[in-house]
């Protein structure tokens, strides 16, 4: 490059001091208990695996070839999953792309993107990096969503995480039917978690073409190193994100993957529930401890550890956070916010990796 060129006299005035997504820690070694990303602790179907090595062929031959463009046959299969028509269905890589592409249709500095506070982080940062207007809808400790507020928000498009994240606390069809009736603008259900919730949003798509539901592959279906996620909308929205999307945006083995993970519902519908049986389990040892806990649809739990002197508070929760840390446990710790920042959460793993945490956190009980 010329000797002259300064990048940050080129690099876009609202990019430059911007800070971004920060990921959990990803650790190299196989030692680590890692219940920090919400990541499923049980293996994908044997489906997808063997589907995954066939359309590798025999020497990887076929990844000369660019994947189907659309993931057309991965659409087919989503929309007969949830009953809808393959026009309603978009894929992504991880649903983080199909979020990304919302900003990107739907907001800007004069069309507001609204979010609730606390929920995913990666909102803010896809809001900034478009030049968006952010507006929020800040929770209470009891993280109910009032309705008549995101109605107020004035948003172009709002972003609603069902169950939440970090809470793990899910919004009932009653409540986000109230909201379809009275917010003008696209509210988007992202429902990460929803595998794992008792209820969902799926049923009101039909009815309300103001809907967007965001799910993912990575949580449920075990696949989050494959990156696949999808969005269901009326298919003018769909038609508007896949205006703007990368033309191959779904490699070729995650197309093929995750159509095998959807036709073995019945490996998934077991794996599902040992997670949500352990999720309670564990939520019910927390609370026998004294630590004020979350109700959880998701598979993580959100827990407020007390130390052996009776205290908490942001310096136990940390405390804790690194204490596990030092005994190769990860969990997350959100120290950004007042709502969060005397929390950890805990991804729900197997059974051995949630005896050790428990172990662990009882060892630091007993020296806190
Ligand atoms: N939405 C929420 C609420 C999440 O927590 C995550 C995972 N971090 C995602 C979306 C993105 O998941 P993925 O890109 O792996 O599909």
């Amino acid at each position: 490059m010329p000797k002259t060129f300064k990048t940050t006299e080129h690099v876009l005035n609202h990019l430059s001091a911007m800070q971004p997504y920060v990921p959990g820690l990803q650790p190299s070694g196989e030692d680590w208990v890692k219940l920090n990303t919400n990541e499923n602790p049980l293996p994908p179907s044997p489906k997808v695996t063997a589907a995954i090595k066939q359309a590798l062929g025999e020497n990887g031959d076929r990844l000369c070839l660019y994947p189907n463009p659309n993931s057309s046959a991965l659409r087919d299969a989503l929309a007969s999953h949830h009953a809808v028509s393959p026009q309603n269905v978009i894929v992504g890589n991880g649903s983080d792309d199909i979020l990304n592409l919302l900003f990107r249709c739907f907001s800007s500095s004069t069309q507001l993107a609204g979010f609730t506070e606390p929920s995913y982080s990666l909102y803010p940062v896809l809001a900034q990096i478009q030049g968006t207007q952010c507006v929020s809808v800040e929770f209470d400790r009891t993280f109910m969503l009032d309705p008549a507020k995101v109605t107020a928000s004035k948003a172009n498009i709002f972003f609603l995480t069902s169950p939440n994240a970090p809470t793990g606390i899910h919004f009932t069809p009653e409540t986000i039917t109230t909201l379809l009736e009275n917010f003008p603008g696209l509210l988007v259900v992202d429902e990460a978690y929803a595998a794992f919730a008792a209820t969902n949003a799926i049923a009101l798509l039909s009815e309300h073409p103001n809907l967007c539901i965001v799910r993912t592959f990575s949580k449920s279906h075990g696949l989050a190193g494959l990156r696949v996620g999808y969005g269901l909308a009326n298919s003018e929205v769909i038609q508007a994100l896949d205006t703007i999307r990368d033309s191959y945006n779904v490699n070729q083995l995650a197309q093929v993957g995750a159509l095998a993970a959807l036709q073995d519902p019945s490996y998934y519908q077991a794996t599902i529930q040992t997670i949500i049986d352990t999720r309670e389990k564990y939520l019910t040892e927390f609370r026998d401890r004294g630590w004020f806990t979350y109700d959880s649809q998701a598979n993580f739990i959100f827990t407020e550890p007390i130390n052996s002197s009776g205290q908490r508070g942001p310096e136990v929760a940390q405390a804790l956070f690194e204490y596990l840390k030092t005994r190769k446990i990860l969990v997350r710790y959100f120290k950004g916010h007042p709502l969060t920042n005397t929390f950890l959460r805990i991804t729900v793993g197997n059974e051995h990796s949630m005896q050790i945490l428990l172990e662990e956190i009882d060892s630091w009980l007993q020296n806190a």
